[in-house]
């Protein structure tokens, strides 16, 4: 993707290097994965998305793995800028699309922020660690982007090229599209109302329509240029596609425990993901991407 040069957002919080020390150490020593097992639950139930590492946190690494990664995370200077300036463009063009989409639906629509940490963060939704990804929270309006995950994704998930990093940020904020339209609220209110197995049914619609509104804003941008080149290059689409595939509920279990738990799913599996992002891909509109109106989630 062309971005060098490009308007960056102004809604980024960078808090990188300011909240690390807020971890005691002895929370890391020892109680590391129970403490990151309770920060998905509290997230979990005060309503943010998280959306990707929690299910390969638990596993393999049988623990210390994950306490090692977060205290180097911890001394991690915040030099690395050009991949937060990357995100920032990313997030720029985000706001013109999703602006320019709700104004031709007649509807207001209010820019999300993009908060930059490392290690730990403190949201609406609760004290979050990187371990569970980059995350949503609804309660207020920010997206949560650890920006070494592109290493996690490129590391573990295979996942290689900024347009991975893209897909991933547009994900999170067709989360916050999901909050602008009302879905968030009533996501609430079907989770105090069914069992979790019942929920994870419409977690999976959620997150499907958030791959589907990723692909609408591929689109979009495919359709522009900057300085009279084209913004996407050659791959970048394959890029985002390929991410998509490998954090799929399927692939992710598979890799992690060796076996599948269709129940447990929460986010549709890689072809579920593949599919609806290119369908957002294909049509980029509102209209084609109502996952919980669709009978079948498994399109082709
Ligand atoms: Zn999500």
């Amino acid at each position: 993707m062309r971005w060098k040069g490009e308007r960056q957002s102004s809604n980024v919080e960078d808090r990188r290097g300011s909240g690390s020390s807020s971890i005691p150490g002895g929370l890391l020593g020892g109680g590391g994965i129970g403490m990151i097992i309770f920060v998905i639950i509290s997230l979990l139930f005060s309503g943010g998305n998280v959306d990707l590492g929690s299910i390969l946190g638990g596993q393999g690494a049988g623990g210390g793995g994950y306490d090692t990664t977060v205290v180097q995370q911890q001394q991690t200077a915040p030099a690395d800028d050009e991949a937060s300036e990357f995100a920032s463009v990313v997030f720029a063009h985000l706001e013109d699309y999703w602006n320019e989409t709700f104004d031709t639906y007649n509807l207001d629509y209010t820019n999300p922020t993009l908060v930059l940490y490392t290690g730990s963060v403190r949201s609406a939704c609760g004290q979050a660690s990187s371990a569970i990804g980059p995350f949503y929270c609804p309660g207020d309006q920010k997206v949560y982007l650890d920006l070494s995950f592109a290493d996690e994704l490129s590391n573990n998930f295979g996942a290689t090229g900024d347009f991975a990093m893209a897909y991933v940020i547009a994900h999170e904020v067709g989360h916050h599209v999901q909050y602008e339209l009302g879905i968030a609220e009533q996501m609430e209110k079907i989770r105090q109302q069914v069992s979790e197995k019942e929920y994870n049914k419409y977690s999976v619609r959620q997150e499907l329509q958030a791959d589907y509104f990723a692909g609408c804003f591929a689109k979009y941008l495919a359709g522009e240029t900057y300085k009279g080149q084209p913004i996407l290059e050659a791959g970048d689409i394959n890029e985002a596609v390929f991410a998509a595939n490998q954090i799929g509920d399927d692939t992710l279990q598979k890799q992690a425990q060796g076996y599948v738990v269709p129940d447990s799913f929460t986010h549709g599996t890689s072809a579920q993901r593949v599919a609806w992002f290119e369908r957002g891909y294909q049509y980029g509109d509102l209209e084609h991407g109502d996952t919980f109106a669709a009978s079948d989630l498994d399109l082709n």
